[in-house]
């Protein structure tokens, strides 16, 4: 298939765009570059824009027929939304809706969309299973909320086939260390915390350490982005017209902030000094993802099973690219 990736240069996108590539496919990225990279993407299939030119958008789309889109392109800070919804709105929201519009325009009517758990807010139960009432705690949650609900709409209305997948904690490198998450700045746990290995940090905070959970740290479930990948693909060879899939993407373990770090020191080596602080505003103590659906629905199984790989293969990155894609 023919397929434009948006937010391809960005980090689970990037590594989709080598699944793809590698799966046979023709595959063209979108990309605005504000977080994401040009070393990321193969040679030659970066088409730089903007999702808010609708006029770029329409361009994009007279030159190649293409036969779906994955759409990656998003802001993605949950603190940046609270302080500034209107730029969070307006990229995710509005930005979606140009796309979808200039696929309407084109006769593209398949689109694989990253969602996220956030949508489910603080859940009641867990695991979180795809019936579970969602109710963003914050307005990054709900910009890819929105987008769920216009999705339906338009799958009922417009014949869209789509798959909206629910990221849990997407972490972890490509096996052979030459792409990996670089995030500007950098918030994201493990990351963080190979900083810490690497020398560019003195020390990394727990955001709580009084939780209801087994060591009271947070409980989070950490998904490789190459399981994410092929769980993308999967979702892509699925869609139908007309009709929806919506998807949690984890491992359906969890692991909490004390066993990350643990599973960071023994991969390393380095000893990783912490310090615990109060709580992050808006963390849940637990958001584990229960993910049968997925599995049965994409007759898909993650590769990566429990942190230690997880943080390995994100080792081998940071370990070979200390500042990123930035030298
Ligand atoms: N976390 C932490 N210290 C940090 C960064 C994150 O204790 O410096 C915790 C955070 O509170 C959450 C977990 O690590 O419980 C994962 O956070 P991350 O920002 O990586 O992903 P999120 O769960 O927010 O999507």
């Amino acid at each position: 298939m023919k397929i434009l990736v948006t937010g391809g240069a960005g980090y689970v996108g990037s590594h989709a765009v080598r699944l793809l590539t590698k799966a046979g496919h023709d595959v063209w990225i979108f990309d605005n570059l504000m977080n994401g990279y040009k070393a990321a993407t193969p040679a030659g299939r970066l088409i730089e824009g903007d999702l808010l030119d609708q006029n770029r958008l329409a361009e994009v789309f007279a030159e190649r027929q293409y036969d779906a889109v994955m759409h990656f392109a998003a802001l993605a800070y949950v603190g940046v939304s609270v302080t500034d919804p209107a730029t969070y709105y307006r990229n995710n929201v509005v930005g979606t809706l140009n796309l979808l519009d200039a696929m309407r325009a084109a006769d593209v009517n398949k689109i694989v969309f990253s969602s996220t758990c956030a949508t489910y807010g603080t859940p009641d139960k867990s695991p979180i299973t795809e019936g579970m009432k969602q109710d963003p705690i914050n307005p990054y949650g709900y910009t890819k909320l929105v987008i769920e609900r216009a999705l339906d709409d338009y799958a009922h209305a417009y014949g869209l086939g789509f798959a909206a997948l629910r990221y849990f904690n997407a972490s972890g490198a490509a096996e052979d260390g030459t792409i990996g998450e670089d995030h500007k700045p950098e918030t994201h746990l493990i990351p963080l915390i190979l900083q810490v290995a690497l020398g560019q940090r003195q020390e990394i905070t727990v955001f709580g350490d009084d939780y209801p959970t087994p060591d009271g740290t947070c409980v989070r479930d950490y998904i490789h982005v190459d399981d994410l990948a092929t769980a993308h693909l999967a979702a892509l060879e699925r869609l139908q017209p007309g009709k929806g899939l919506k998807l949690n993407l984890g491992t359906g373990a969890g692991a909490s902030v004390m066993e990350v770090i643990d599973a960071c020191r023994r991969e390393t080596g380095h000893t990783i000094p912490h310090k615990v602080a109060p709580r992050r505003a808006g963390d849940p103590a637990e958001l584990v993802a229960d993910a049968s659906l997925a599995r049965k629905t994409l007759d898909w199984t993650p590769k990566y099973v429990g942190i230690e790989p997880i943080v390995k293969s994100a080792w081998k990155w940071h370990k070979s690219h200390p500042n990123g894609y930035g030298g």
